[in-house]
């Protein structure tokens, strides 16, 4: 089968009702048994097998689920190990973004929001107006601000220090997640630091964890092809080794659905997994659809929704040892969200208050994000999960304990 020719139409869950891509409508969760001994790929019967019995699959098995597992299946082995690490629970946040630029040094073929200088579309806010930005929430009860923007070619890390430091005394108990791998590359290297160095500083300045941004695929031939300039693999996985490291955590994320294939999506995925095992520092991956508005790649299209519940569930299994799935809701929209906590999800992010326009530049049907935590209460009840407000580090906020 090949992936990109299965549409949504054409799927037969989808001939029937959007409710059957729930798998707890098709299959009891304690069904495993009974779906695996129906399994007529012996292959396919086996990895279920695997899955089931708690343990972990290999990169060749990642690739023959990816390859020939029905959605149903995966749906379950997905849920199988979701309940494993996380139960019922599905968890978000309360978070607004600071997007400082979208000017950017680089010239990614499917970035959507990046601008030259002089651009009318291109922003640049001060760091006064960042501060008016976490200013505007002066009374709401949010925990974390996500910092990430453009690779501005002209701002040094010292730069990016007093930013980081002017929030922190804004609002001391905010937890800050800061700038994407290939930013933190970039303004490092404008200050003739090492990494280490550089990623210490930050720390120093406030910066409690780094975003997943910037993975986007790691063959390197497929990123010469989509992104050729901006930092290699190897530095964007020794970033986050060395976050690791110095204790800050970090996510993970993979661009998919453009010229990928399936072999290219097991290889990154099991590059992350060997850098957890070693350093245990990622939260959460966060697999990001290729979206096609406003940009050079756009004649690809897009994947389906039933390749992103797929590959939603192949990560889920893979990934075994990074403990969060993140479906993003600004870019995924708000049902298919809600769908993919079936397929191994867990974690929709957060509140978001309409400041971020990356994924609405792409064309997401979000065109100002923002939920509010009664909204998103009620979209992941709606699927049949327990809603749990969490802080940055994934632990259980209980309301009444917010600290400002
Ligand atoms: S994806 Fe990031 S690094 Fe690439 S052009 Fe866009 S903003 Fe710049």
């Amino acid at each position: 089968m090949i992936w990109k020719d299965v549409s949504v139409t054409e799927h037969p869950f989808f001939s029937l009702s959007i409710e059957l891509l729930l798998p707890g409508n098709v299959f009891n969760k304690n069904s495993m048994s009974f779906l695996a001994a129906t399994i007529e790929n012996r292959d396919i019967r086996k990895i279920s097998e695997t899955v089931e019995g708690g343990n972990r699959i290999s990169a060749e098995d990642a690739l023959l689920l990816y390859q020939m597992a029905e959605l149903p299946l995966l749906g379950v082995l997905a849920t199988k190990v979701r309940s494993r690490i996380n139960g019922n629970n599905a968890y978000y946040n309360r978070n607004f973004h600071i997007e400082p630029t979208n000017i950017c040094a680089y010239n990614c073929a499917f970035c959507s929001y990046h601008k030259k200088a002089g651009d009318p579309q291109a922003w640049e806010h001060s760091i006064d107006g960042m501060i008016d930005i976490v200013r505007r929430f002066k009374e709401e009860p949010v925990t974390e601000v996500h910092i990430v923007g453009g690779a501005h070619p002209q701002h040094d890390l010292y730069y990016y220090i007093d930013l980081i430091k002017r929030v922190r005394e804004e609002r001391p108990q905010l937890h800050i997640k800061a700038f994407s791998a290939v930013e933190i590359d970039l303004m490092v290297k404008k200050s003739g630091l090492s990494l280490a160095k550089g990623i210490t500083l930050l720390k120093e300045a406030g910066v409690g964890s780094i975003p997943g941004g910037g993975a986007e695929i790691f063959d390197e031939k497929i990123r010469s092809k989509i992104c050729a300039e901006k930092s290699s693999p190897a530095t964007w996985l020794e970033i986050h080794r060395i976050a690791h490291e110095q204790g800050i955590p970090s996510n993970a994320t993979m661009l998919y659905g453009h010229i990928e294939n399936y072999s290219h999506r097991v290889d990154h995925l099991n590059r992350l997994r060997e850098l957890q095992d070693i350093t245990g520092g990622f939260n959460a991956f966060i697999p990001l659809k290729y979206k096609s508005a406003n940009n050079s790649m756009s004649a690809l299209g897009e994947v389906s929704i039933v390749e992103e519940l797929r590959n939603y569930a192949v990560s889920r299994i893979f990934l075994d040892n990074i403990p969060h799935i993140k479906a993003y809701w600004p870019m995924t929209g708000r049902e298919m969200a809600q769908i993919s906590l079936w397929y191994g999800a867990d974690d929709l992010d957060g509140t978001i208050e309409d400041t971020t326009k990356i994924y609405s530049m792409a064309g997401a049907e979000e065109k100002n994000p923002s939920m509010t935590v009664d909204e998103i209460d009620k979209l992941i009840r709606q699927a049949g999960f327990n809603p749990i407000e969490r802080d940055s580090f994934y632990r259980p906020i209980k309301r009444n304990n917010i600290n400002n």
